[in-house]
This record gives C-alpha cells, structure tokens and sequence, in this order.
C-alpha cells in the first residue's frame, strides 16, 4: 500500500495555529505512508497539481488530505483523485481547519491534535475499499411548495426551461403576503401590477399545474425520485363548473373576519380572497357556514347560477411523484400582542405593518382611503415603531427582520401621497437600507418627504383624550420624548410561516430555532436544503426582500434544472448493507430508518431478513447504530474502519 498525505495550509487558516511541517513529519513516520507533503492551498489549482503529480509519480493508492471540512471540498477532492486514476473512494479528509485550527489558540496542543486527525485518517484509509457508485432514474417533474412570489418565480423559471411543475398553495389563492402590499420599495412599483402578470402566468402556463387550497400530507424517497402525498382540501365550490362570477359572495348571511385584509374588514363564509385572486374561485369556510354547521341556509347554492356550490366536497388526497422538491413556504410577522408596552391590542388605532398595506391599497378595505380604525377619521399623525420583536434578544428574537428600515421609509412616502398634511413619525434603532437604491430611497423619505426619525424604543402606548400617547426615549438627544399619535403602526418582525417545522419534519430537512430552512452550506450551497434533491427559497430561509426573494428562487430553479435535466443520477456508494447470516429480521432497523430504505427479504427457508434499498439509503447510519447483532454495516464508515481511528487516537502518542 503507497499512501500519500498532504497537509493544506489554508493560507494561514490551518498554518497559523497548526505546525503543518511537523504535521507532515510526523504523517511520514506512520505505516504505508510514502510521502507527505504541505500544499499553501490544496483546493487551488496550483495545489491540486502537487496532489495530481504525486499521486501518479509516487503511485500512490490512497490519500489523505489535511485541509478544511469536507463540507467544503471533498466532492474537489474527490473529483481529483479519480482524475488522476484512483477510486475517488480512497481518499479521506482530516479537518485541521474546523476542528483544530479554528478551535484552539496554543499552537502546541493544536498540531498534536492535528497530528493525531491525521495519524485517523492514515488509518481508516488503509481499511477502505474502492466502492463504485450505482445509477438510478430521475423523475423530471418538480413540486413547489409555497405560491408567494419564490414559488411563482421558481415555478415559472423552471417550466420555462421545459420541465413540468406542480405548485401547491396552501391557502386559496396564490400571490403570497405580497398580494397584500400597496406599493414597494425601493422602485415603488404597484405590488399588484407587478405581480398579478406572474399569476396569471403561471396558472395559464401548460407545464405548470397549480393546487391551491392544498398541502403536503407525506413526503418519501429520495433525489430524483419522491413520493409526496397532497391534500387537497374541499372549497366546497366544484371548480369545473365555476366561473367565477361572485355572485355567490353577494348574499352569505355569515361576517367573518377577512384573512387577507388581516380582519380589517369582514367577509361572508363563502368568499374570494381578494380581487386579483388566482384562481377566481371561491371557497366556503366550513367552520362558519351556517349550512355546513346545522343544514340551514344554502342561500349560496340557491344563487349559483352554475350549481357549483357542493357542501358534501370532501378533502381528496393524491399521490404524485417528483424528481425534485423546491420548498418556499415564506412568513408570517411575529405576534406582538403578548408585549405589553404596545397595549396587548386592546387599542384598535394600533395596527401592524401588514395591515397598513391593506390600509394604504385601493383594493383594500377602505379602498385606500387612509383612515382611523376606531373612528373613521383622518390621522394627522401616524408613528411608527420599527423593530417590534426583532433584534431583541430579551424576546428571543435577536435577528434583524430585514425588511423594516426599507418599509418604514416606503410609508412615509406612501402617507405623505394619501394625506399630505400628515406628519410621519419613525421610531428606529438604526437604518440597515443595504440593498441597490435602498440608502437613496430612505434619504428620499427623509429630505423630500419630511419623514421624522426619533432614534429610541417606545417603552409605553396609552390612550389619552382620544389620541394615542408614546413613550419613549430619543437616545440622540439623551432625552424623553411625547408623542400624540392617531396611528400606531407596529413594525412585527418575521417568523417562519405557521407548520414550517412539521413540513420541515416531513421532508426531512433542517431548520433553525425559529423554523426558518436551513441551507446546506450558507455561502456555497445557499439554496440547497440539507436533504439532496429539495431546495430553499424566499423568506423561508431567513427574512428577506422581494429582490432577494426573487434572485434566490431562479437560482432554486437552476439548480432544479440542473437536476432533473439528466436521465439518471449516479447514486452513493456508501450505502448501508446487510449481512443477511447476521440479520435476526428484528427489523429495528426498518422502524428507525428516516427514508424506508429497508425492506422484508424472505430466505429459501422461510426467514425473514432486513435488505437495504440501495437506491433509497442515503447513508445516513441510523439503522447501522440500531441494529443489535451489528448485522448491519456503512460503506466507507464500517466498523473495522472506525476502529481503526480509535486505536490509532489511543496509539497516538
Ligand atoms: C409589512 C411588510 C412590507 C413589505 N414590503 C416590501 C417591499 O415594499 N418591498 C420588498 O422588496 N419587500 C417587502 N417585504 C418583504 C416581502 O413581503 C417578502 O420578500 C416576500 O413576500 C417573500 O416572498 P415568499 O414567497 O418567500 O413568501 P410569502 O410571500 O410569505 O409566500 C409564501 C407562500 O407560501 C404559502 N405556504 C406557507 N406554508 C405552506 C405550506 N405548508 N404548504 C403550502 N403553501 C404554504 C403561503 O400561504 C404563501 O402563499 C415586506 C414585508 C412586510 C412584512
């Protein structure tokens, strides 16, 4: 055996902290090895021509490298060791930067650390096995989940690159919050006229089905070839036969609040969402309507003059399978009522961001005219609080919500055009207008629009001769400030949409402590989830702009295309497998593993086995650690290997 170990510096990322010299002295002295070498940046160019050379020069037969996490590069390394006519399988990674370099100060400790992760590696590679990869189909339709503006982009980009879409909305309409904007920053667009083109887009393309008023029930399989099941819960309105006329809508007894003007306003249990709404349907809302609820009533079915409403509609669930998974479930703003300061909700003159834009838009429910929502009149001044529930880390909320700074402004402007009399008040922390135009457009707020900045928290709203009173401090000035307001409108910060951790649950990828998806690798990976084949975009992952949002989710779809334009995928060789002599067909392993990879084989004498799935199992080793009678083994992490680390840790000297 010629093994050849190269230590990367990682510019002084590894060399810093690690003495890579002895590091390579010392990989010298261990048995099998041939040559080992320090490399200024192995992932480089220049670098990987070292490790080229070597291993065709010295014949070498494996390799370690001992360089950052294989996170980073080891798919770089991988390609590299089998271009220079190895099995891209005997090769192992020691990661001197994220676990030691970066990790430790004393240089002393660090390098015998770094002595003993190589001294690992030199010894699991000496027990690997060239392993070869397996081809599997890929299913080239895609589903999205989330029909705000990143599923529609993401939907469109990829039906536009000929593959077909599945986009299902949970809830009646497409459109996302960004159907509920007047208009936005930073180019002041009227939200719906840019958005409506893109909904009526997609509900019209032919390789884009859409499922409103739908969800995702389960979630199996693997890149290239999940199963999903998708309720599709009943509108009680037969689709085929509605036109979408409303006159249903004109006569429902029932007042409910209105879900899309965030309960500005009522609606009648059986409605359409908003005006632009995609589809033109509408939808009965079962827990109100007074036929579902005890037989009466009906007067909707009795006006339909298609006969399309159906009270006896059921949820149906359906089965489908995809090659790819683009997951863009968005936001919701976080529940300020429980702070106190702001008066638990008691005072209906203060109101939330997204209230405001149904206040401030024509479509809304005062038709856009700007008023008070206790009494109709018009405000002369209306404060607003940015930062409520964000970056406080009291709240548990110490992240930005990314958006505030920039709507703030965008209401001054916006007020100022409804009612130019009015005085616009903006409590902040600190400006963040870091986007293309941004800082320019707060300017414009300020100098054109005469926005006023207090720098402070508000720490009390009360009500004083019918006017709202805030509290606060001005911390410029280094004083207390008064104001008398008639509106109060809360900048909420941004949380994960509702059920974003149980969908998480579902498809098996990770999310942070606030539910929001994470990436696979936030600057390399930033649109793919930690599950292959699913993917992230728009404010699911993290509070963002609609420019963002925008970017993020063509990008999902381009690697969607990259995906599902290929025929087949090679699949993993470092797969679970069964040693069927072993195996008491206790089938643990089947209960525990997170893909049903596992599957009942039964032997010529009857008995029943556990058989791995090859093409399912990702690796991920649960079903290995499970499995008692140890009849179940990793490639590339078999236990002859891990032992082999152990002892030479313990050999280490
Ligand atoms: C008050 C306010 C004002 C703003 N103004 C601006 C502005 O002027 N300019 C700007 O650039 N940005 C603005 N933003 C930010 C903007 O709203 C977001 O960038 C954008 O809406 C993100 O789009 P999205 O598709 O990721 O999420 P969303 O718009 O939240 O859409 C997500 C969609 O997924 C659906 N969904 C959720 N869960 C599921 C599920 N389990 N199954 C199926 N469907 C599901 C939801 O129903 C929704 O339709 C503002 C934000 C706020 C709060």
């Amino acid at each position: 055996m010629k093994i050849g170990v190269f230590i990367c510096h990682c510019g002084n990322n590894i060399a810093a902290t690690v003495d890579v010299e002895k590091v390579a002295e010392y990989a010298l002295s261990l048995p099998e090895v041939v040559c080992a070498v320090t490399i200024e940046h192995a992932c480089s160019e220049p670098g990987q021509n070292i490790i080229r050379q070597a291993i065709e020069q010295k014949g070498l037969d494996r390799v370690v490298i001992g360089a950052c996490s294989p996170r980073i590069h080891e798919t770089t390394f991988r390609k590299l060791v089998a271009a220079s006519g190895l099995n891209q399988y005997l090769l192992e990674i020691a990661n001197l930067r994220e676990q030691c370099s970066w990790v430790h100060e004393d240089i002393i400790s660090a390098t015998i650390k770094a002595k003993e992760l190589i001294g690992m590696a030199v010894a699991k590679v000496t027990r690997q096995q060239a392993l070869t990869s397996g081809k599997v189909g890929v299913n080239q339709r895609t589903l999205v989940i989330g029909g705000g503006i990143a599923g529609i982009q993401a939907a469109l980009d990829i039906a536009e690159a000929g593959y077909e879409v599945v986009l299902v909305e949970r809830s009646p309409s497409i459109g996302g919050n960004m159907a509920r904007m007047d208009k936005v920053f930073p180019t002041f667009d009227c939200s719906a006229c840019i958005l409506s083109p893109k909904m009526v887009e997609a509900a019209g393309h032919p390789l884009i089905t859409l499922q409103t008023y739908s969800e995702i029930e389960s979630v199996s399989g693997f890149i290239g070839n999940f199963t999903v099941n998708i309720r599709q819960k009943a509108r009680l309105i037969d689709t085929k036969k509605c036109t979408g006329c409303g006159a249903c809508t004109l006569k429902c007894p029932v007042k409910i609040p209105s879900e899309f003007n965030l309960g500005l306003d009522k609606c009648g249990a059986v409605y359409i969402p908003f005006p632009q709404a995609v589809p033109h349907i509408p939808v009965i809302d079962k827990e109100h309507c007074r036929y579902v609820l005890n037989g009466k009533c009906g007067l909707c079915q009795k006006i339909c003059p298609t006969g399309a409403i159906d009270y006896e509609q059921e949820d149906e669930l359906h089965e489908e399978e995809f090659g790819a998974i683009v997951v863009a479930t968005g936001y919701k703003q976080v529940d300020w009522k429980p702070y106190t300061e702001y008066g638990h909700g008691k005072y209906p003159d203060v109101i939330t961001s997204l209230q405001y834009e149904r206040l401030l838009s024509a479509s809304g429910p005062t038709g856009g005219r700007l008023k008070c929502i206790s009494d109709g009149r018009e405000p002369e001044v209306v404060a607003i609080i940015a930062c409520v529930g964000s970056r406080d880390e009291l709240l548990g909320r110490p992240y930005c919500s990314s958006v505030c700074c920039m709507y703030s402004a965008k209401y001054a402007i916006l007020t100022h055009e409804h009612l130019p009399d009015t005085k616009v008040y903006i409590f902040y922390m600190d400006i963040r207008a870091t986007g293309k135009m941004y800082e320019e457009f707060v300017r414009r707020a300020q100098e054109k629009y005469d926005a006023r900045y207090v720098r402070g928290r508000v720490s009390k709203i009360y009500k004083k001769g019918g006017r709202l009173i805030l509290q606060g401090v001005d911390t410029i000035l280094g004083q207390s400030v008064e104001l008398e307001a008639d509106l109060v409108v809360l900048a909420a910060g941004i949380t994960s949409s509702s059920g974003a951790i149980k969908l998480a649950k579902k498809l098996n990828i990770t999310h942070d402590q606030y539910g929001f998806f994470t990436e696979s690798h936030p600057k390399l990976r930033p649109v793919e989830s930690s599950t292959p084949g699913i993917f992230i975009a728009g404010a699911c992952q993290a509070p963002k702009d609609i420019p963002l949002t925008v970017a993020q989710a063509s990008s999902a779809a381009s690697k969607v295309v990259a995906l599902i334009g290929h025929e087949e995928l090679e699949t993993s060789p470092m797969v679970a497998e069964v040693n069927m002599r072993r195996c008491v067909g206790c089938f643990r392993c089947q209960e525990v593993c997170p893909l049903s990879a596992i599957q009942e084989e039964t032997l010529r004498d009857g008995t029943k086995v556990a058989k791995v799935n090859a093409a399912v199992c990702q690796g991920c080793g649960v079903c290995n650690a499970t499995c008692l009678p140890g009849a179940i083994s990793l490639k590339g992490f078999t236990d002859d290997e891990l032992l082999a680390e152990v002892k030479s840790l313990c050999d280490v000297k």
